[in-house]
C-alpha cells in the first residue's frame, strides 16, 4: 500500500463507510505544535493508524466514526529536575463524525467518544496532533529523576553543593517505587 502521503486527508464519510484502514509513521518533527515544546533535536516517528467504520446510533441513522491509535515519544523538560524526559504517549481513541458543528458541540459532552464534525478533507495528521497535545502532561516529570538537581538548593545556604545528588533522597524514592 501507498500511504507515503505527508498529509493525508480524507472524505470521513466515504472512508467510514469502506471501513478504510490507513496507517503511516510520521517524523514527529513534522507536527509542528509539538516540536515547539520539545527539548533538544526532535527525532523520531509519530505511529498512527486509523479505522474507519459505520455504526447505527440508537435514532437509527448511520454515524461515520473513526478509531485512531498512535504512539509517540516526546522529549520535554523534566519540571522537577529539569533534564530531558522522553515522554511516551498512546493514544487509543474513538471519534463520531456529525453534520455541523451546533450538533457536534451538543453531543460531546454527553458523549463518551468525542464528536467532530463530517469533512470531505479531513486531515487525519491534524486530528493526531490535536489528541497527542491534549494528551501531553501539564507538568511533564520522570517517574523518578536519576539526578536530583534540588530546585530548593538555593534556599539551603551555601554550604551544600548544588551539583551533587543526595544520596539519602534517590535511597527514599527508591523506597517509594517498591512500595
Ligand atoms: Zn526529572
Amino acid at each position: 500500500m501507498d500511504h507515503q502521503l505527508n498529509a493525508p486527508t480524507i472524505d470521513v464519510k466515504a472512508f467510514a463507510k469502506a471501513q478504510t484502514f490507513l496507517s503511516g509513521h510520521t517524523p514527529l518533527a513534522q507536527f509542528e505544535r509539538i516540536s515547539q515544546d520539545c527539548v533538544g533535536e526532535v527525532t523520531g516517528d509519530v505511529v498512527w493508524s486509523i479505522q474507519g467504520s459505520t455504526q447505527t446510533s440508537a435514532s437509527g441513522s448511520d454515524a461515520a466514526w473513526l478509531h485512531l491509535e498512535a504512539t509517540a515519544h516526546v522529549p520535554l523538560t523534566c519540571q522537577r529536575c529539569l533534564g530531558s524526559v522522553s515522554l511516551a504517549l498512546r493514544l487509543n481513541q474513538d471519534f463520531r463524525f456529525v453534520a455541523d458543528e451546533a450538533t457536534a458541540l451538543a453531543q460531546d459532552e454527553e458523549s463518551q467518544e468525542d464528536v467532530l464534525v463530517l469533512s470531505r478533507d479531513f486531515d487525519v495528521l491534524a486530528l493526531v496532533e490535536d489528541e497527542l497535545l491534549m494528551a501531553l502532561p501539564i507538568v511533564p516529570m520522570h517517574e523518578a529523576c536519576t539526578h536530583e538537581r534540588a530546585l530548593t538548593s538555593e534556599d539551603e545556604g551555601d554550604d551544600f553543593s548544588d551539583e551533587k545528588p543526595h544520596p539519602f533522597a534517590a535511597l527514599a524514592s527508591l523506597k517509594i517505587k517498591k512500595a
